[in-house]
């Protein structure tokens, strides 16, 4: 514990004084067991990626099975079964128009990838200007340099970049809400947003749905169908990070569903693997294949030493197996139905803000920040793992948590939601 403290850097926390980390032996089911013996109820799913939960004998027979073939070999010049049955289920499952496919290391690569796949897009239809992209603020696309740019600029920090980032164009956050009639101003917003900087622009990149890590914001699907229709309008691609919403969390395989609209480009990662191993992908449409292909460039500039990880390929293949086979839509119902009922109870206190869920999506936006250092003591003592940032406090739990132990996370939210002590004194994030 001296030396994680004192020599390996924790996401987001200070080298010199950071938050405390606690030491995990092992996790199964949707447990956490600590080396000391506690167990801790995991709402997080290791950041939206563990949806089957931990140890799961099909994904660690996949994984062993894998191993004893071999773990890694390079993609260029040599292929594989692992990738290619993960291509194959890939351009199955998504939207119809997206038939190519490539296997990036991380979600952010996977991002850069689509963001360099679109700026080689236009540059083959001689569009050398169109180095630009619209997205809206709010959003949250990665810590490596392209999609680090088409963060939130405050949240994504841009003004400490300024000068190294490259600058885009950000539209106000669509309004929150879900149902009822799309707002016709913000509508018209949009319209405006395009005429004036869609002809530098390359593409529009958004999370569609539902913005994670830049604010847990959920917005209204159709405003994705006005996307699609101004960015064919404007000639400019439409790339969709289904990161963090991909494999089911919002109730529908890839949220582009609650829109029914095909992206030109779309990045997966996180569940893909059921938080296994460390794979994303970026899939495109033929048209934007064949530009890119028929160009005088003719290649993708882009090749990583560990694309197409054969091992990560093996799991991320039995994972979509497994959730295809297991009725993980009741599943996310249930827990959608859950989380509703249990954190109804955290709006009625003077420190929450507002409690939405949206799928397999609780969140309880408080009006300060919270003491994270604080707050999560509390819930490692109650036997809960929940890491909240900023004003939110939100959990996206293994789609397998049985109903008592979603009850006890929710229940312990609401508790700690009530004790003011677990809140700063200025509204601030991370
Ligand atoms: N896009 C979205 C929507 C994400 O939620 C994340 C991760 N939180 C990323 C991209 C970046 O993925 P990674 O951390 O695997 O690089």
């Amino acid at each position: 514990m001296q030396f994680d403290r004192e020599h390996l850097w924790h996401p987001y926390t200070s080298l010199v004084d950071p938050l405390p980390t606690y030491p995990v032996a092992s996790a199964s089911g949707v447990r956490l067991t600590l080396s000391d013996g506690r167990e801790l109820i995991d709402g997080m799913a290791s950041w939206w990626c563990a949806v089957h939960g931990y140890n799961v004998p099909e994904l660690n027979a996949a994984a062993r099975a894998q191993l004893d073939d071999m773990s890694h070999v390079m993609f260029g010049g040599l292929t594989h079964q692992p990738a290619v049955a993960l291509g194959e289920r890939l351009v199955r499952l998504t939207p119809d128009g997206l038939q190519r496919v490539f296997l990036a290391d991380s979600g952010s690569v996977s991002v850069e990838v689509a963001m360099k796949m679109a700026v080689q897009y236009q540059y083959a239809r001689g569009e050398r200007g169109r180095t630009k992209f619209l997205t809206f603020r709010g959003g949250y696309h990665g810590d490596t340099t392209a999609p680090m740019s088409v963060c939130d600029p405050v949240t994504g920090m841009h003004q400490l970049f300024a000068g190294f980032l490259p600058e885009h164009y950000f539209l106000r956050r669509p309004p929150a809400g879900v149902g009822g009639t799309p707002d016709a101003d913000y509508r018209r917003e949009m319209e405006v947003f395009f005429r004036q900087h869609a002809d530098r622009a390359a593409a529009f990149i958004c999370e569609p749905v539902v913005q994670g890590a830049g604010g847990m914001h959920f917005y209204h699907p159709e405003f994705l169908r006005d996307l699609r229709a101004l960015c064919d309008e404007h000639d400019v691609l439409l790339i969709f990070d289904e990161i963090a919403t991909g494999f089911g969390r919002t109730g529908k395989l890839f949220a582009a569903e609650h829109a029914d609209v095909c992206p030109d480009i779309m990045c997966l990662g996180k569940a893909l693997t059921g938080g296994y191993l460390t794979l994303a992908a970026t899939l495109c449409t033929d048209r934007v294949a064949r530009t890119i292909g028929e160009s005088d460039v003719k290649v993708l500039m882009h090749g990583p030493t560990f694309m197409g990880n054969p091992l990560a390929c093996a799991v991320a293949v039995a994972s979509i197996d497994l959730l295809l086979s297991s009725d993980w839509q009741a599943a996310v119902d249930r827990l959608h139905r859950g989380l509703t009922r249990h954190l109804r109870p955290a709006a009625q206190l003077a420190t929450v803000k507002n409690v939405r869920t949206f799928g397999a999506i609780g969140v309880v936006e408080t009006h300060r920040a919270v003491d994270v250092g604080k707050i999560q003591a509390f819930f490692v003592d109650q036997g809960v793992w929940v890491r909240p940032f900023g004003r939110l406090i939100y959990v996206m739990p293994p789609f397998v948590m049985p109903d008592e132990d979603l009850k006890k996370l929710a229940d312990t939210i609401v508790t700690a939601c009530a004790r003011e002590e677990f809140f700063l004194g200025e509204a601030k994030f991370r």
